[in-house]
């Protein structure tokens, strides 16, 4: 059993219009969340300051699907880390399979992301994750490793504290498919081995590594009862309150904190 605090994120996309982003928070605020777990939502950006609002007092963290690596500046359509800040933004995802494969972003992006975002004093959920000819060529460790390499490049041990990483296979996000248990504690496992090369064992022992990909009720509470796993990164699942708190109380039911 993990000493690890277990943290759930919602990953809503570009789903939601603001009614019915403000309805989702009004729900998760009054469903009585177990504060044994963290729990961060990330609304598409035009809702994230109306979001900031409404969070305050609930304890739930929020989040940014996306941000810029550059402070300001002739960047057409992009939003910088301390503009997020400024309205109340705590987490930011980097390296998310749609950005890297839908959007095109590079190993060399999400690193310039994911440090400009420390340094700015936000968290930051970085996802790594294979795709489905990767792992059938086996090579599941080996790309999970080089995007933690890269994707972490530069970051130091004190703001690794403020990382927490989300393992999601690619053939799993909003496919329904969803890794076997076993196969996700062994990348988890692996994911932890890697963080202990890079940093050393008691950094890595202390990062969070969520699971990502078709997570949901019904599969919850055995993903997360693994000893690798803590928590998920959840899309489809996070729009509907009962699925969501569901997924939050199957990682309380495995917490220490
Ligand atoms: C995600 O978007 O990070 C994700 C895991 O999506 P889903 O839960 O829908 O597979």
């Amino acid at each position: 059993m993990s000493e690890r605090k277990p943290i759930v994120g919602g990953n809503w996309k570009m789903n939601l219009h603001a009614a019915d982003a403000e309805a989702l928070i009004a729900g998760l605020a009054d469903a009585g969340l177990p504060d044994s777990v963290e729990t961060v939502v990330c609304p598409a950006f035009p809702y994230l300051a109306a979001a900031a609002k409404q969070l305050e007092g609930t304890g739930i963290m929020l989040g940014a699907q996306d941000v810029y690596y550059e402070a300001n500046g002739a960047f057409t359509g992009e939003v910088s880390c301390s503009m997020l800040k400024d309205i109340g933004v705590q987490w930011v995802l980097t390296g998310h399979s749609e950005r890297r494969h839908v959007i095109g972003e590079t190993d060399v992006m999400v690193n310039a992301k994911t440090r400009a975002a420390l340094d700015a004093g936000l968290s930051v959920i970085l996802c790594i994750g294979e795709k489905i000819e990767q792992r059938e060529a086996n090579q599941t460790d080996a790309i999970n490793a080089g995007q933690l390499a890269y994707g972490l490049a530069g970051v130091s041990a004190e703001d690794l504290s403020r990382v927490v990483i989300a393992y999601e296979p690619v053939w799993a996000i909003g496919t329904g498919k969803t890794a076997s248990t076993e196969d996700a504690e062994k990348a988890h496992a692996a994911i932890r081995g890697v963080l202990a090369n890079l940093y050393d064992q008691s950094a890595a022992d202390a990062m969070r590594i969520q699971y990502g990909g078709s997570c949901k009720p019904g599969n919850a509470a055995e993903l997360f009862s693994q000893p690798d796993i803590d928590g998920g990164l959840i899309g489809g699942a996070a729009l509907k309150v009962a699925d969501f708190k569901a997924i939050i109380e199957a990682a309380a039911g495995v917490a220490t904190a």
